[in-house]
């Protein structure tokens, strides 16, 4: 009998399961059109590794309490999967969905399932492809019994750390998993907008090749910036394309897509009151970006404002390229910090109990967003579990001490050249408000209550005590 099972042969299904016959498990799978599965035994015929072309048969491969893995489309596909199997499932089986679903419906599955006896994860996986097959970042999130069932497979299979710790473990009930996973996304998207933004002012104000930007992409990713995002950024600026002979990347539409985990997280993260302006502003860049027609049309009628001659950068173009790296770095920081945060509050909100020390551990190696820095945010959350927001960390607050006037002054060139910089400089402002003691905000209320009498606090005064003013003389 097989000891767990995959239902979903695409990509991240099927070499998840070749992970897992790699680590000495039998494993049996499932694909809703067969012909899928059955390319996928005739490349891995020789492994342990059985299928079925109907559903009950697959199921009927696997010992009991059976374990199963779902990979499939997030959204209707998986209450579609999950209903077809109930047909099969005894009490005590446990269901996996390893896809990215949104968490809510990880919520409601959860409960439904738990009515009926069966146990239920919602498990982020990070990794891609090449994770998948031979080690991803994983966030499960379920109940600890379910945990305790698959910990010995999911450790098995999951990335390793530097340190050799598994870059997998539990992280909260019912869809705490997917909430991580998702805010993961969120923060990847941020990671990519911000590296995206940095090549554009490389591009723009100093209008380098991208051969030399692979270069100063490659020195990057021997110091603090060392994270797979910056080494595959440099492999793509020196992919030469087949057809013109050309840079690829010049030729690449800039038409950016998504799959909405980071719109969810963005939603959510306003729904409950959470600042993430770097991750909001990643996801906004890549709806204005698929505007594509819009944009060229408004090209040729909006102005730009700029004085070349005054505005062009006159500075040595190697101080530049640091002072961008600094930049970069700065606002990764508050990025990270943002995404953080949010988690911070998700958990309370959520009641996920959410460890953040050992999340940003398991996003050390495997996942997308893996980098050096996590280390550093690891150690943080050791050092002082209860911190409230990263920037606070005496680490990140040297750094960024030290960033600070390179931060800036990018963002100056920048906007004096007309080139968008908006996670640059949404994080730059979202630090210098949480470092603010005293924002415009008291104008904001005094407004409020001026058109709506919505009344305001007063510095002198107790907290308790609401204030009307009658603002104009009659
Ligand atoms: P896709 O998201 O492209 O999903 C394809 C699979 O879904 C196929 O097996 C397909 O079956 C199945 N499917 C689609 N609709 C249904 C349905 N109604 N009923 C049953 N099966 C259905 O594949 P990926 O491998 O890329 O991703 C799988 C999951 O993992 C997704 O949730 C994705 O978001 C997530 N993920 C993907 C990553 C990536 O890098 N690709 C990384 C991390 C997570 P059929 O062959 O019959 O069409």
């Amino acid at each position: 009998m097989a000891d767990i099972g995959v239902i979903g042969l695409s990509t991240m299904g099927g070499n998840l399961a070749l992970n897992i016959e790699r680590n000495k498990f039998k494993v049996a799978v499932y694909n809703r059109t067969y012909s899928r599965t059955e390319n996928f035994m005739k490349q891995n015929g020789d492994k342990n590794i059985v299928s079925s072309e109907k559903l009950e048969g697959f199921v009927n491969l696997l010992s009991k309490p059976r374990k199963i893995i779902i990979m499939v489309v997030a959204g209707k596909p998986v209450d579609s999967v999950i209903e077809q199997l109930l047909n099969y499932l005894e009490k005590g089986d446990l269901i996996m969905d390893c896809g990215n679903s949104f968490f809510e419906d990880t919520e409601r599955r959860a409960i439904m399932l738990e009515e009926k006896g069966i146990k239920f994860m919602g498990v982020g996986v990070s990794g891609g492809e090449e994770g998948a097959l031979n080690g991803p970042s994983i966030m499960p999130g379920g109940s600890p019994e379910a945990w305790n069932d698959v910990k010995h497979i999911l450790e098995l299979i999951s990335a390793k750390a530097d340190d050799g710790r598994p870059c997998v473990d539990y992280i909260g009930p019912r869809g705490a998993g997917h909430y991580v996973k998702s805010v993961h996304n969120a923060i990847e998207y941020a990671d990519m907008q911000l590296i995206a933004e940095a090549y554009d002012i490389l591009r723009k104000v100093l209008k380098l090749q991208p051969q030399k930007i692979a270069q100063i992409f490659e020195d990057w990713n021997k110091g603090e910036l060392d994270s797979y995002l910056i080494e595959i950024t440099s492999k793509i600026f020196k992919k030469i394309d087949d057809k013109t002979q050309k840079p690829l990347v010049d030729i690449v539409l800039d038409k950016a897509a998504q799959k909405g985990t980071g719109k969810w997280t963005s939603q959510n993260a306003l729904n409950l009151g959470a600042p993430i302006p770097a991750i909001n502003s990643a996801v906004v860049e890549r709806v204005i970006s698929s505007m594509k027609e819009k944009r060229v049309i408004a090209s040729k009628k909006l102005f730009s404002g700029v004085d070349e001659e005054k505005a062009k950068y006159s500075g040595s173009p190697e101080e530049l390229i640091e002072s961008v790296r600094k930049a970069l770095y700065a606002s990764k920081i508050n990025a990270y910090a943002q995404g953080m945060e949010l988690l911070l509050i998700a958990s309370e909100e959520y009641k996920y109990n959410l460890n953040l020390g050992s999340i940003a551990s398991l996003w050390r190696s495997g996942c997308i967003i893996r980098a050096k820095f996590l280390n550093l945010i690891t150690q943080a959350y050791e050092e002082d579990p209860k911190l409230t927001n990263l920037l606070l960390y005496p680490y990140f607050t040297n750094k960024l001490k030290d960033n600070l006037a390179d931060w800036r002054k990018v963002i100056q060139i920048a906007v004096g050249l007309g080139i968008p910089v908006p996670a640059f400089s949404s994080s730059l402002a979202y630090y210098d408000s949480y470092r603010s003691e005293f924002l415009p905000a008291n104008l904001i209320q005094a407004q409020r209550d001026f058109f709506g009498a919505h009344t305001f606090k007063r510095l002198d005064a107790d907290l308790n005590e609401n204030f009307h003013a009658h603002w104009e003389d009659k």
